[in-house]
């Protein structure tokens, strides 16, 4: 059998620094696990802009279609922010999601106790924290038609359509009550049925899907501004929560802050399963490319080593040597080595981006 294969497009800023921690720990699964993967680097963002002239080069483009797990840094910086739209290095992720098809955005919220003090949040209520927020990426308010700025009346309209189809919440519904399966068995599903039609066919549909299919899953129903309320109030009462692009954009931010900082947050995008049973599959760290610090040596590794812990997991079937790379995270944390953005004002000295990546892969070694 041959190994997985794994794209790593590194992009701007601090990706490619943090990046080269997840390379070394990619080499650690080969050397002490036998987990070899078949690695191969691009370009993305203003560094493939530089290169050729496009933030995503199809070649780039076919080579993410053809591997089992594309590994994303981060794109974007004060370089490119005069660039015509159609070029700006973000189009290049989004050219990415859209042509990979990838549906289901995966937002862990997880607060380890190490880092409960630097919630906004009472720390009993994030201690221990681990819910996962699935967000449809790829249709909704969005995507819909029709979309724009028209004149009617003499004034300007702005309109954007919020619009799903039975099939496209099947899909990411399905991808929910999987993962939920894989969890706690808990999801709750949050849309505004009270007030839009959408959000009415969305919970027929998720209500069908679960009779049909996951009935062994706790399934819920929420109105998501109730369910904004309750992620401050009382967070820890979800595993997984399902919901849409716009919602999902919103609720994913406010449960992400609920753990502290950027530096610590990973996410995975998925589709539609490929030919070898694998899902269309992208990683990456929710903060960007953060050029206030970028070149310095400051930038957390950790967003990005715990989005190859989710490839280990959700790409690779790897749920126990997913398990050993969190818990070394954590472990690591836990011992008092930090990055600038995890230090209280009178922290002592923060480690550099290859401190913390030497300090993981030690964990890692003290874990066999
Ligand atoms: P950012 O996430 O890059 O930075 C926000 C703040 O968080 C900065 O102060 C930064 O120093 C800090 N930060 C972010 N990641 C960190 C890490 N790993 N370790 C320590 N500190 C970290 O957001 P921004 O400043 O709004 O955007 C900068 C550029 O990144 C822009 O060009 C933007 O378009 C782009 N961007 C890209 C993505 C992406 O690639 N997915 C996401 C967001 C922003």
């Amino acid at each position: 059998m041959s190994n997985p294969s794994l794209l790593i497009l590194a992009g701007d800023g601090i990706g490619p620094e943090v990046m080269t921690e997840v390379q070394r720990i990619i080499a650690w699964y080969g050397d002490k696990r036998g987990l070899n993967f078949d690695v191969s680097e691009d370009l993305v963002g203003g560094a493939a802009y530089d290169a050729h002239g496009v933030p995503l080069h199809d070649d780039t483009m076919a080579k993410a279609q053809e591997v089992d797990a594309v590994l994303l840094g981060a794109v974007g910086g004060p370089a490119y922010d005069d660039l015509d739209f159609s070029v700006k290095p973000e189009r290049g992720l989004l050219r990415l999601r859209k042509e990979m098809d990838l549906f289901a955005n995966l937002r862990p919220a997880q607060c380890f106790d190490a880092l409960a003090d630097f919630s906004s949040l009472k720390k009993d209520i994030v201690a221990g924290l681990d819910i996962m927020i699935v967000r449809e990426l790829t249709s909704g308010s969005y995507f819909g038609e029709p979309r724009g700025i028209f004149t009617e009346n003499n004034e300007r309209v702005g309109i954007n359509t919020q619009r799903y189809t039975e099939s496209e919440i099947d899909r990411v519904a399905r991808a929910a009550f999987e993962l939920a399966r894989k969890r706690g068995g808990k999801l709750c599903s949050m849309e505004k049925a009270n007030v839009m039609e959408s959000g009415i066919l969305w919970r027929d549909v998720v209500t069908e899907v679960h009779a049909a299919d996951y009935s062994d899953i706790e399934l819920s129903h929420m109105y998501a501004d109730n369910g904004a309320m309750q992620l401050v109030r009382a967070p820890k009462q979800f595993d997984v929560i399902l919901t849409d692009n716009l919602f999902g954009d919103l609720l994913s931010d406010c449960a992400a802050m609920l753990t502290g900082s950027l530096g610590m947050l990973p996410s995975a995008s998925l589709g539609a399963p490929m030919e070898n049973g694998r899902p269309k599959a992208m990683y990456e760290p929710v903060h960007g490319s953060a050029p206030d610090i970028s070149g310095q040596g400051k930038a957390n590794p950790c967003a990005c080593i715990l989005s190859f812990a989710m490839a280990l997991r959700y790409s690779f079937d790897q749920g126990a040597e997913a398990d050993r790379l969190e818990a070394a995270v954590e472990s690591v944390l836990a011992s008092g080595v930090r990055t600038a953005d995890l230090m209280q004002a009178d922290g002592g000295t923060p480690a550099s981006t290859t401190e913390m990546g030497d300090a993981v892969i030690a964990a890692l070694d003290a874990s066999l």
